[in-house]
């Protein structure tokens, strides 16, 4: 298991890959304020708030749904944060951004967009970063893995990950397990993969090589939706905290390792495969989830 839920800025998570480069960019764009976008438990807001209270810019969070009577979770943290938070209602995934920015703008701030989950070619170099990471802790340990298993979500992480391991000539698979249902914007969720993956052409020309075939996306296991907990995710939950000590979260790790604990049931992961699932944080998320748990 790869571990991303102990990256660091309050709590962790992958989010903090991509913020490396996309904070770098805002404070080199002499931005002031940074705005996102997520749902209410989004680690991906809290990351972004978290990175933003340490580079001392104004942070902005759109996020979906209306004002709980008690936050929770990464809501609650959120506070603790300094984050300015808009609820966007129906708007999750970034519908409302353009306004906002509008009126920071009108109002004389430099406002810098980071779109959903960071998950563009500048936030998704991170993963770029982490195989080079991935790369060497390997060597060190004379290890290798057939397949690299995470929740891929808004993409920039599967998108990094696709990119680094030709660029560090990593030879493992790399499936992500998605959460959602729907696509990102009018773009299937594939395609937004892609989408990615060719922007970042600008930084590492060999992304142009990628295909949109090559993209490896399990949808078997987004169940009712996002954030709609199971009895999948209640058992991947269970098992890995009872049997290794590591907390996964219910929407995205949880149902991700659902799916690897799946796949192993019915023989699509072989006894002798060697996997290596990619933990992405979301512990915060667990106690929001408490009465679904
Ligand atoms: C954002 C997130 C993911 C998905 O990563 P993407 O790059 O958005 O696909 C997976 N797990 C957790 C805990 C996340 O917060």
């Amino acid at each position: 298991m790869k571990r991303d839920d102990l990256t660091g800025l309050a709590s962790g998570g992958n989010k903090v890959r991509k913020l490396e480069h996309l904070i770098q960019d805002a404070l080199s764009k002499k931005a002031d304020v940074v705005l996102t976008p997520g749902a209410q438990q989004s680690n991906h807001c809290r990351q972004t708030a978290a990175a933003c209270a340490i580079t001392g810019l104004e942070c902005h969070l759109l996020l979906g749904g209306t004002e709980p009577e008690i936050a929770n979770g990464n809501l609650l943290l959120n506070k603790f944060l300094g984050a300015n938070i808009h609820f966007t209602g129906p708007e999750r995934k970034g519908e409302s951004l353009l306004r906002i920015a509008t009126e920071l703008k009108d109002a004389g701030r430099r406002p810098y967009i980071i779109p959903l989950g960071g998950s563009n070619a500048i936030g998704a170099r991170g993963f770029v970063d982490a195989v080079g990471e991935v790369k060497v802790q390997l060597e060190n340990l004379s290890l290798s893995f057939d397949r690299i298993i995470f929740a891929s979500s808004s993409g920039g992480t599967q998108a990094g990950l696709m990119v680094g391991t030709r660029i560090h000539n990593l030879r493992s698979q790399i499936l992500g397990i998605a959460i959602d249902k729907g696509g990102i914007g009018n773009r299937p969720f594939r395609d937004h993969i892609a989408d990615i993956i060719g922007e970042m052409k600008s930084f590492h020309p060999v992304a142009g090589e990628i295909s949109v075939d090559s993209i490896e996306l399990n949808n078997d296991y987004v169940g009712s939706g996002y954030g709609v907990v199971s009895d999948a995710e209640r058992e991947a939950i269970s098992l890995v905290a009872s049997t290794e000590g590591v907390l996964l979260d219910p929407v995205y790790t949880g149902r991700a390792m659902a799916g690897v604990i799946d796949m192993i049931r019915k023989g699509d992961i072989k006894g002798n495969e060697k996997i290596l699932f990619w933990h992405t944080g979301g512990t915060p998320a667990l106690f929001a989830y408490a009465a679904d748990l």
